[in-house]
């Protein structure tokens, strides 16, 4: 029987094992941490009772994703939450912009007719062949596509910088700041080419499979993914950094879940020059900085909408989240961080009652930050909060705060912060790492982190499709 070494136990990497296991591929997970589940894990990090996500909360291309989706993670107790709306994004006006389940009533809480149009025209195409975009793009950019003229359309307007696509197609704040908090996560400045695409996806999400919590927290999902692969006969290892790939020689196929850098080091002279030099020109993107909350209540919102939402986007205006989102990339040696910052929040003990004691919740918000960079920007992130629920601040009990090099510290792939594997630029969202995607230059060796395609977020995807890379390659079935 041929046999598979995983390194590392996160959403990818438990995803190469399933699909390697799947193909009777005995496959053994090496884990460094204590608990599974890398970027998906749940954790009491506030006070006792208050179960807080380290990492992924919301999961629209985890509900959407074609791999997630053929697996019986509900026998695992798997469940995903879906809140009456996906997103709601406050304005200074006491109102919320609302990124509704239904298209129709999104079109009408924008500003005007125009923009109410506009946005369906964007938007609409993409939701009516939503399962088939998902084939499309949760894979390597580069590819024979199924359903050619779906993807030129969504090409055609994602490969805009977002600034440009939400000043030319809408009129009002509403449509524009909405767009901007959805293209924001693309982590890139949304002066930059392709930004607008996470922002189309984003959207058409909401419209169709939704943007959910997982019931109990990410770790429930991680821990479903984990107890599939071990009904299957596969084997996991947790506690044990690998730190050489020498450790894994036995295997006849060894899948990393990790990033270039780490790779490179794991490798070391295993690795042919030249691929190190070009895995050493792969660049990370902003860091994070991130804060856990448990509070004696839910956030006071002015706009009562928000609490329809999990996931609530917390940055005012498309100019002020222009402004936020560039910061971070500025090489000059000005703040690393606007005053203003642009906050991805989420409250999901709203839904989920599980997360905190009887009455309590728990929520965290988080921007983006030079890579690495170790000013501390709570203060701006909970201002940010207060400006739009006045009283926030009265109902935190505990806080906990991570900043990017804690992030690298908790989990060896968050690169100075950067939680995407790498920066989605647009070299690197077609080459990602390098031409050869999950191959690396070592025969037996892949990669199969969220630093291959189709690269960040809970989906997958990378881990699967790497496997089935080896499995092809290796001719290991
Ligand atoms: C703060 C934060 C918020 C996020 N929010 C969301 C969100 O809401 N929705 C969403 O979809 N995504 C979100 N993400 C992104 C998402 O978590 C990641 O894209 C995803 O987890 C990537 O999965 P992965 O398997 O590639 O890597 P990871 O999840 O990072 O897992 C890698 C694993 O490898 C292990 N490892 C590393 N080196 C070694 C070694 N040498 N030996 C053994 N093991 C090793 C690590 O310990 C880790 O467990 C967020 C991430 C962060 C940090």
């Amino acid at each position: 029987m041929a046999t598979a070494t995983i390194i590392g136990a996160g959403p990818n990497g438990l995803s190469a094992a399933i699909t390697l296991q799947q193909a009777g591929v005995q496959t053994t997970v090496l884990e460094a941490s204590s608990t599974i589940g890398g970027g998906a894990r749940t954790a009491e990090v506030t006070l006792p009772g208050f179960q807080h996500d380290l990492g992924a909360s919301a999961f629209p291309l985890g509900i959407a994703s074609p791999f997630f989706n053929t697996l019986p993670l509900a026998r695992y107790g798997h469940r995903w939450i879906e809140p009456p709306a996906p997103l709601a994004h406050p304005l200074d006006d006491g109102t919320a912009v609302m990124l509704e389940h239904d298209l129709k009533a999104t079109e009408t809480n924008l500003d005007g007719v125009d923009d109410g149009a506009s946005y369906r025209s964007l938007v609409k195409p993409l939701v009516d062949d939503w399962p088939s975009l998902c084939h499309e793009i949760l894979g390597p950019v580069v590819h024979l596509p199924r359903s050619p003229l779906l993807l030129a359309r969504f090409g055609i307007y994602g490969a805009l910088p977002a600034a440009t696509l939400a000043r030319s197609a809408f009129k009002g704040e509403r449509a524009r700041a909405l767009f901007a908090g959805l293209a924001a996560h693309s982590v890139l400045p949304l002066s930059s080419v392709f930004s607008s695409a996470v922002g189309l996806v984003l959207a058409s999400a909401g419209h169709t499979t939704g943007w959910p919590i997982a019931d109990g927290g990410a770790q429930q999902l991680s821990n479903a993914l984990a107890e599939h692969f071990e009904s299957l006969g596969g084997v996991i290892h947790v506690d044990h950094p690998v730190a050489s790939l020498g450790e894994a020689e036995s295997a006849d196929a060894i899948l990393c879940d990790i990033s270039p850098r780490q790779l490179v080091g794991l490798a070391g002279n295993l690795m042919p020059g030249d691929f190190q030099q070009k895995l050493g020109r792969y660049s990370y993107g902003p860091g994070t900085y991130k804060i856990d909350w448990a509070l004696s209540e839910p956030i006071p919102w002015t706009a009562s909408d928000c609490g329809r939402a999990a996931t609530v986007h917390v940055g005012g205006t498309l100019e002020e989240i222009i402004a936020s989102e560039a910061a971070p990339w500025s090489k000059n040696a000005g703040p690393d961080q606007t005053a203003r910052p642009f906050v991805l929040l989420v409250q999901p003990s709203l839904f989920d009652y599980s997360r905190a004691p009887i009455g309590k919740h728990t929520a965290w918000g988080y921007c983006h930050v030079r890579n690495g960079s170790s000013t501390p920007v709570f203060e701006a992130i909970e201002a940010q909060v207060e400006r739009f629920a006045p009283g926030f601040r009265d109902c935190i009990l505990a806080r906990s705060m991570t900043a990017p090099r804690q992030f690298e510290a908790w989990n060896a792939n968050l690169i100075g912060g950067d939680l995407s594997g790498g920066a989605m630029t647009p070299k690197q969202l077609v080459f990602r790492p390098t031409p050869s995607l999950y191959s690396t230059a070592m025969p037996k060796v892949f990669l199969c982190s969220a630093s291959t395609p189709p690269g960040g977020g809970v989906h997958g995807m990378c881990g699967h499709l790497a496997a089935k890379r080896a499995l092809a390659d290796l001719k290991l079935a």
